[in-house]
């Protein structure tokens, strides 16, 4: 008897990482290292945990379904208007809304590969016909190539800028070029977790393209802002959008306390460029020690860093482990590394260094 779509066994599942305290226990250390979600390592933003806790006082009722106080925060924070903002259970929620809100079953959504592992999973259980792009030799997308995979059946394309998990980044010039030749009816979505990280001048802001009606901007809370474990992602597009996006979602899935936790956490911006600064600085340092191990390790401009181990990437995770450091490995292709705080990365490089030996 099978009760569930058959189609289901060959997609793979979502990697959340292991446990660090599973890890620390088989180890027998006092704690392990996880460097693997792309989080920052500097606890909630201050004010958090008490609006948070505030927000618990009325959690017999529903949220704000309208979310109308943070939408209205994010609109003043970002220059738009409130009809152009929607929220979700995590940006990832919000880039499955925008599928179920674009494609009928069959419809193309056209992604760079290797890119954020959630979108096939996304595209096959919403019914959408996968179109991977290969990355180009140097780990980022290959515009050209994906305007050139758009037939009559595309409705949405993906683009992700800084690419998770490669960390490069599209510059102005490209993206203008590549916005320009896609068809009008079909929606560009500029997937940005990890803008805040961007120190290239060169990168534009997504929302600078936002005024486009076929284009939609995805911004996470998870990570510059600290917010992984609330759940809230946000999108902002032109209105149309937006409200096709409100309307697919599903009812209440911005729960009150991360409707609380994220409007404290917009209060405390200078914070988060003051901790997106030492990310940045150690990114630097991590990237140019890698350089030394590893070959062809691409500059980053997000919270992580790319080795393109190939085969050996399994390998060198397990080893990594070993030494209390956990990694991101994709089996065959590379390993993603998130950098954390001065010592965890000092960590990390020990382990890396004696993995490469
Ligand atoms: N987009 C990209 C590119 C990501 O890397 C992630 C998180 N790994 C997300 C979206 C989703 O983040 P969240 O659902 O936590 O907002």
């Amino acid at each position: 008897l099978r009760l569930t779509r058959a189609d289901l066994d060959a997609l793979p599942n979502y990697v959340p990482g292991r446990s660090p305290a599973d890890l620390a226990r088989e180890l027998g250390l006092p704690e392990a290292i996880k460097l693997a979600s792309n989080e920052v390592p500097y606890g909630p933003l201050p004010g958090v945990v008490e609006a948070v806790a505030d927000a618990a006082a009325g959690v017999h009722r529903y949220p704000d379904m309208g979310v109308v106080a943070l939408r209205q925060a994010l609109a003043d924070r970002y220059g738009v208007h409130p009809d152009q903002v929607a929220t979700g259970c995590g940006s990832v929620a919000l880039a499955e809304h925008l599928v179920r809100a674009t494609c009928l079953p069959g419809d193309e959504l056209v992604y760079a590969w290797r890119s954020f592992e959630a979108y096939p999973i996304i595209a096959a259980t919403s019914g959408a016909a996968s179109v991977r792009v290969p990355n180009d030799a140097g780990h980022g997308h290959d515009l050209t190539a994906m305007a050139a995979a758009v037939t009559d059946r595309t409705r949405m394309i993906l683009v992700c800028n800084p690419n998770n998990p490669t960390g490069t980044a599209l510059r102005r010039a490209e993206l203008d070029r590549f916005l320009d030749a896609v068809p009008d009816d079909v929606l560009v979505v500029i997937d940005e977790a990890y803008r805040e990280f961007v120190t290239d001048p060169e990168v534009p802001d997504g929302l600078s393209y936002a005024d486009r009606p076929n284009v939609a901007v995805l911004r996470t809370l998870s990570k510059a802002w600290g917010l992984a474990g609330l759940r809230i992602g946000f999108l902002v597009a032109q209105p149309p959008v937006a409200a096709a996006v409100r309307k697919v979602v599903t009812p209440f899935s911005t729960s009150a306390a991360a409707q609380a936790g994220a409007l404290a956490a917009l209060a405390q911006a200078d914070e988060v460029q003051r901790r997106c600064a030492l990310v940045v600085a150690e990114r630097e340092r991590v990237t140019e020690a890698l350089g030394k191990l590893v070959p062809d390790v691409p500059a980053s401009q997000a919270n992580f860093v790319w080795l393109p181990l190939g085969d050996r990437a399994v390998e060198f995770g397990k080893a990594c482990e070993a030494r209390g450091v956990i990694v991101r490995p994709f089996p065959g292709d590379g390993v993603r590394v998130t950098i954390g705080t001065p010592t965890e990365n000092d960590a990390f490089l020990a382990a890396a260094e004696s993995a490469l030996a």
